[in-house]
């Protein structure tokens, strides 16, 4: 039987889950935080309940050893029975990965070469990368890409117009994110309305803290709304999104900003947090709701940033068939869903409201019978596809 570690890796935390591949069930998961601080925890579960470790954790190794002491603790010795396979969400991988590969030395060193273009991301999980093949030196490990998906698309959704040579040497281009989520979205889209993926026109709306939008035809990204970096598109709760450009000369000359104040300002204090006070969505509602204009003006800015991509799409597609929401938002906020699709049955989109509000937990149309756009809710597992794309890179390498 296989099972898949599954590792997402920050500076000083990582998640993990141990996915059975047989049944797709999680079988064990768990957080390793505060790696570097004076006191590290462990929290641990699985069928059976949670156990938890507290001590120092001075780094990412130390960080597997109390992963693996966590698990013993609940009765799974992963020294004996270790996963058939690591597989390691890696955020950036330039141009230079369009697939998932499996982890040599050398691929790990291009990695972390990579973290100029993702400098908050790639280090981390590079760190995670080291120390999870120290703790498991006897299995492949396999790293996928957040930015594979979008390396389909083409020289006209990706090339900024700057001047062509520095871009080319500095790397400046769209690469894309959230990759792993808008494939496995849109797979099971198409799973959802029983038509072959090679078919379909899909736009998928990944609404969570970070949130970006995919035009994808027959499965094969042709453009979405992050860039070079996760920063770019659409309102997030701490990110800004689309700004022109000379804003920031502007603060720069005008308010004294540095650069790596400016990457502060958008990238963690704005966004919803920036406009309403709060990067929370439940939040931001509940403000608008009680008449906070700052947080109605924020829901506004929200939902019209959204629509924009959402016209930009439909004519790069030449129309949808399907729209897909996911991720916290996407999948939680039927409100969000209505207002975004506020007025478009001239489009042929046509939410059932009904539907839009039913609490339902799995994948759902929330499209009346008669839109010609079937518009549905699918939660987002990018854990799972990250272990299917490792068992498929590993047979595939075989
Ligand atoms: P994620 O990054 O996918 O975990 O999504 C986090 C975002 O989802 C946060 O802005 C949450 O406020 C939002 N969210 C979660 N549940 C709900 C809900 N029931 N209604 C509105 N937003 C929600």
């Amino acid at each position: 039987m296989s099972y898949v570690l599954v590792v997402n890796s920050g500076s000083s935390s990582f998640k993990y889950q141990l996915i059975n591949m047989a049944t797709e069930a999680r079988v064990a998961s768990g957080l390793v935080e505060r790696i570097g601080e004076p006191m590290g925890l462990a929290v641990h579960s699985n069928v059976d309940g949670t156990s938890d470790i507290e001590r120092p954790i001075a780094d990412h190794t130390e960080g597997f050893a109390a992963m693996m002491e966590a698990f013993a603790k609940s009765g799974h010795d992963l020294g004996e029975t270790p996963p058939s396979a690591v597989g390691h969400r890696v955020v950036h991988g330039g141009k230079r990965f369009f697939a998932p590969t499996i982890v040599d030395d050398d691929v790990a060193w291009n990695i972390n070469d990579l973290s100029e273009l993702a400098p908050l991301h790639n280090p981390a999980n590079y760190q995670g990368i080291v120390a999870a093949r120290i703790a498991f030196p006897d299995v492949p490990h396999v790293v996928v890409f957040d930015t594979a998906f979008h390396q389909t698309m083409p020289a006209e959704a990706y090339t900024y117009a700057i001047d062509r040579e520095l871009a080319e040497r500095y790397r400046v281009r769209k690469y894309g994110f959230h990759g792993t989520s808008h494939k496995f979205v849109s797979e099971a889209a198409a799973a959802f309305v029983e038509r072959p993926l090679s078919e379909l026109k899909q736009i998928v709306l990944h609404l969570g803290n970070g949130a970006s939008m995919c035009a994808i035809d027959g499965g094969v990204s042709q453009d979405t709304s992050m860039g070079m970096t996760p920063l770019q598109g659409l309102v997030m709760g701490t990110r800004s999104g689309d700004v022109d450009p000379s804003a920031l000369f502007h603060l720069s000359r005008k308010a004294g900003f540095e650069a790596d104040d400016l990457d502060e300002l958008l990238n963690r204090r704005s966004g919803l947090l920036g406009l309403a006070g709060t990067g929370d969505m439940r939040d931001v509602s509940r403000l608008a709701e009680e008449g906070d204009a700052h947080a109605q003006l924020a829901l506004d800015v929200y939902h019209r940033r959204i629509r924009h991509y959402l016209g930009a799409y439909l004519v790069h597609l030449g129309g949808a068939d399907v729209l897909a929401f996911t991720a916290g938002i996407g999948e939680n906020s039927p409100e969000t869903r209505a207002e975004v699709l506020r007025g478009l049955e001239w489009l042929g989109i046509r939410i059932d409201p009904e539907r839009n509000a039913l609490p339902n937990r799995g994948p759902r149309r929330i499209s009346s019978d008669d839109s010609a756009i079937d518009v549905l809710v699918i939660p987002t597992d990018e854990e799972l596809e990250i272990a299917r794309q490792t068992i498929e890179t590993i047979e595939g390498a075989e």
